[in-house]
């Protein structure tokens, strides 16, 4: 039961699943293109390497002979991994289910073609002049994204036709890679969006974690929930999905499957194979395992039995307000005396503005009031500052 885990990516989801990781005793190298990063900060071995290069990856593989690969990140050069499973490497969850999600085009085309999922309508471009006519098609608003792309990074909404040169060029400038292609997407207009945790097990059933629902400001979750209140028809729709789409991609895991939910019922967004960061709200320990605790059971191959729901929680992001080499917090002897409430610093070595460093969560008993603990969350993260 000493197995060696090779992390690659190693921000604070990276960390939390460190920690889940030590507390079973097993062995972690974390990886990532900075030194310090949070995940290095508790693992037993580091590594500094740019992960979009497969001659480093291979080179970490043959070091360090790892009995499970796990990607924190998606900016990975992710078609090395069907190499590793060839070579007998387990990758989490799967070589596909790692390289179909770091390109929209792949994953979109999965759920709506193979799998028959409800998604938004969407076309493809791959230049300015295409972009026209496919927004032409689906009509305005639209939104645009980057084929390689996180956070929002590239993402606009079109409004109107003078938008659409805009969308482009912002599209060009927040790609990942060397892919200059976009989707654009039918505006959805949901009610709320939510993310299903979802896990699937090497020898066991998928399960399901109660609904998380979310708010995204810039392309970044600002405060997530759980749970999120929902129509039983529209969670069994979820559920379904979910199951559908991590069942063709493959392999054991915790799974952040996102959905828009709208008067005409469930849509299928995008899902991401590792833990979500909407999934912090788990720390609040509203479930038996958190998130980071379910993904390495499901990696190690451990039986889960079931997964239930303990309290109410929230979580609230901690941002940074500008540039620093030696970001420090401010406030925090202030929060730490709230009832019901909890924190994490996750130690990165510098900031820039918006950058995510700390989270801030709050729960109450399972018949408390979510909007509630939703505020509480809210107004303490907002009482530190990163300076
Ligand atoms: P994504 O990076 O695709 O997860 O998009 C980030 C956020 O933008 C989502 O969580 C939604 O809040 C919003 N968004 C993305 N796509 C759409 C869409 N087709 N219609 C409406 N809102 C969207």
């Amino acid at each position: 039961m000493k197995k060696t885990i090779l992390l690659l990516g190693s921000g604070e989801l990276g960390k939390e699943f460190v920690i889940a990781a030590q507390r079973l005793g097993q062995t972690v190298i974390a990886v990532d293109s900075y030194d310090n990063a949070p995940a290095m900060q508790v693992a037993d071995a580091r590594e500094v390497i740019n992960m979009l290069d497969g001659n480093a990856l291979d080179s970490l593989v043959e070091k360090y002979n790892p009995d499970y690969i796990v990607p924190e990140i998606e900016a990975i050069r992710t078609e090395r991994f069907y190499e590793y499973e060839k070579q007998g490497y387990t990758v989490i969850p799967s070589a596909k289910a790692a390289n179909y999600t770091m390109n929209r085009k792949s994953i979109r085309d999965l759920a709506t073609k193979d799998l028959g999922l409800k998604t938004a309508t969407y076309r493809y471009a791959t230049s300015a002049q295409e972009l026209q006519l496919a927004v032409k098609e689906i009509g305005i608003p639209c939104v645009v994204k980057p084929l390689m792309s996180s956070s929002g990074k590239g993402q606009s909404t079109i409004k109107t036709p003078d938008d659409i040169e805009k969308a482009w060029y912002y599209s060009q400038e927040g790609s990942r890679g060397d892919v200059a292609e976009v989707i654009v997407e039918g505006f959805v207009n949901f009610n709320y969006e939510i993310t299903l945790l979802t896990v699937t097990q090497r020898d066991g059933k998928t399960l399901f974690c109660p609904p998380i629902g979310h708010r995204q400001e810039r392309g970044d979750y600002q405060e997530s929930w759980q749970p999120a209140a929902m129509l039983p028809e529209h969670l069994k729709t979820a559920q379904e999905m979910a199951d559908k789409v991590t069942a063709a991609l493959g392999g054991a895991g915790i799974w952040g499957v996102e959905f828009f939910i709208a008067d005409d019922g469930v849509y299928f967004s995008e899902l991401s194979p590792r833990p979500h960061d909407t999934g912090m709200v788990t720390l609040a320990n509203t479930q038996n395992f958190n998130e980071f605790e379910l993904h390495l059971r499901a990696v190690l191959g451990l039986p889960i039995a079931e997964i239930t729901q303990e309290r109410i929680g929230a979580s609230a992001v901690i941002l940074a307000r500008e540039h620093s080499e030696n970001p420090s917090f401010s406030g925090i002897e202030n929060i730490a005396s709230e009832e019901k409430s909890d924190f994490r610093l996750f130690g990165k070595p510098t900031s820039r503005p918006y950058r995510r460093m700390g989270v801030v969560v709050t729960y109450d008993y399972l018949d408390g009031d979510v909007p509630k603990v939703i505020e509480r969350a809210k107004e303490i993260a907002g009482r530190v500052s990163v300076d």
